[in-house]
């Protein structure tokens, strides 16, 4: 993807933006900057898409603060970008029009909780390191866990998932209630304390996936959970990648409660061994933790133990220790980087899909043999208990055959998976990158989306170039 079509359909006013940094500039003095160093921080910086920068970015500290940046730059038509930690995948933060990159990252105060009723109320700039952090001695915890220590906030608005997710669900089912501030400045309440309400639509899951583009989020009212009594977990290998994504499809399909399943294929284990000191057999792996009390945790490993053998498994190796599991974890965590490990110098293509279980194998196992076809490197990871993968395509950002090879790659896994009535993202969202197979998706809803976009943000100045433009669909094309 190149920076020109990054930049097709969105306009800045550069006499507007002049106005607005500086009056920002002396609203904000030294939360507010210009420098170049923290524009191109506020760029997209994860992967090979083109950094593109804000024209400043402001810490704001309250939720009344992001209202006035915000009726500022709505009443001179200037962008904003909300930013949470920046460790979104799809040139989410990029600003293709210019403007007002929001940091919410000093919002980051767990505001209330309520062990009894196991909710909190935190600001939008806690991660999700803070949060368990701060739940250590309450006995509950914070189970969504994205690779990266993201914002609260931009999980909410990415609607994150992670390793936890086959078992706890993802960020819309983590979130009660939001404070929000809308386009025009206004400052909105969704949802809220009680576990369950029919009260009209439900504005709490609208604004979860937007994006930063129908609004920015300040504040969340999160579930938690009770940590469990038992934890066991461990790592077992397997021969192909078909057997162990056999192996996940039948414990799925048995309704085994499995707290995580990830499976990793080779190269990401030699790619994890050598970056997280392990020594994984270098063939595909699952990484499995099962939680509930000592019995149910048994019961459930033993159910697994014999699924996996009947798929051909090995040895399953039990990490019994806290501390051995928590390295194993780690480990999965840092997969991304001990990826890019594997070729020194190289960028991530980084994608994800998401398949109805019972397509796992088939989708792995048509992309794994893409990867061989085409010569690359490509390691593939992924929480395969909810038929989600990702793969890492390593290229050399200065060959442009390279990149447009990786373009391919990351085009026929995404058709692929939308033809396994599957997802063109299970998790990381849109941003830049996906836009493209929206039509596909949603056909019609699509519209719908549009209309909404456009009556929530008439003057598309919620992160602009993101997920559906007001007035054209160009960039959705189906081959
Ligand atoms: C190593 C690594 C591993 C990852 N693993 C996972 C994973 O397992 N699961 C997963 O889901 N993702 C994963 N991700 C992607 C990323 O961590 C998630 O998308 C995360 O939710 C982004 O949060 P953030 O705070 O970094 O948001 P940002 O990147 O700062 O922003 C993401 C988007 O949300 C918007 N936004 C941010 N804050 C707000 C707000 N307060 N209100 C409204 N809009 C806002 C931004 O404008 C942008 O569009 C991984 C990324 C990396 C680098």
């Amino acid at each position: 993807m190149s920076l020109a079509s990054l930049q097709a359909t969105v306009e800045r006013d550069q006499a507007a933006i002049d106005l607005v940094v500086a009056q920002l500039a002396g609203r904000f003095g030294d939360r507010f900057s210009t420098s170049d160093a923290l524009r191109e921080q506020h760029g997209h910086t994860t992967t090979w898409l083109p950094n593109q920068w804000p024209d400043g970015v402001a810490f704001v500290r309250s939720t009344e603060e992001v209202a006035e940046i915000v009726r500022l730059c709505a009443e001179h038509g200037v962008a904003i970008v909300p930013f949470g930690t920046g460790s979104s995948l799809e040139g989410h933060v990029n600003a293709p029009a210019g403007g007002i990159s929001i940091d919410l990252s000093q919002m980051n105060d767990v505001l209330e909780v309520h062990p009894e009723d196991l909710d909190c109320r935190v600001q939008a700039g806690v991660t999700r390191k803070q949060i368990n952090e701060h739940l250590r001695d309450t006995g509950l915890f914070f189970p969504i866990d994205p690779g990266a220590d993201a914002s609260l906030g931009g999980m909410a608005a990415t609607r994150a998932s992670g390793t936890n997710a086959v078992r706890y669900g993802t960020m819309k089912d983590a979130v009660l209630g939001l404070t929000a501030v809308m386009a025009n400045g206004e400052i909105i309440h969704t949802g809220g304390r009680a576990k369950k309400s029919s009260a009209g639509y439900d504005l709490t899951r609208l604004l979860i996936g937007s994006e930063g583009t129908l609004g920015i989020i300040t504040e969340l009212t999160l579930r938690l959970h009770g940590i469990p009594e038992a934890i066991a977990g461990g790592v077992c290998a397997f021969p192909d990648l078909e057997s162990a994504c056999s192996a996940v499809i039948l414990t799925i399909q048995c309704g085994i409660p499995v707290a995580r399943i990830e499976l990793l294929d080779a190269l990401q284990v030699k790619a994890c061994n050598a970056y997280s000191k392990l020594d994984l057999a270098e063939s595909p792996t699952l990484f499995v933790e099962f939680h509930g009390t000592d019995a149910s945790v048994r019961e459930q490993s033993e159910l697994f133990g014999s699924i996996a053998r009947e798929c051909g498994g090995g040895e399953f190796s039990w990490a019994t220790k806290a501390e051995d599991r928590s390295r194993l974890w780690a480990a999965r965590h840092d997969a991304y980087w001990a990826a890019l490990g594997l070729r020194p110098g190289a960028r991530g293509v980084s994608t994800d899909v998401c398949v109805p279980i019972s397509r796992l194998a088939e989708c792995i196992g048509e992309t794994y043999r893409d990867i061989e076809k085409m010569g690359l490197i490509a390691p593939i990871v992924g929480h395969v208990g909810d038929g989600n993968f990702h793969v890492l395509v390593l290229v050399d950002v200065d060959s442009q055959d390279e990149i447009a090879k990786a373009e391919e790659f990351v085009e026929r896994l995404n058709w692929r998976a939308l033809d396994m009535e599957g997802t063109c993202t299970g998790e990381h969202g849109v941003g830049q990158g996906k836009m493209k197979y929206l039509a596909r998706e949603h056909g019609a809803g699509l519209d719908v989306m549009r209309t909404i976009k456009r009556a929530l943000d008439p003057h598309g100045i919620l992160n602009p170039g993101k997920i559906v433009r007001l007035d054209r669909d160009s960039d959705n094309v189906s081959p």
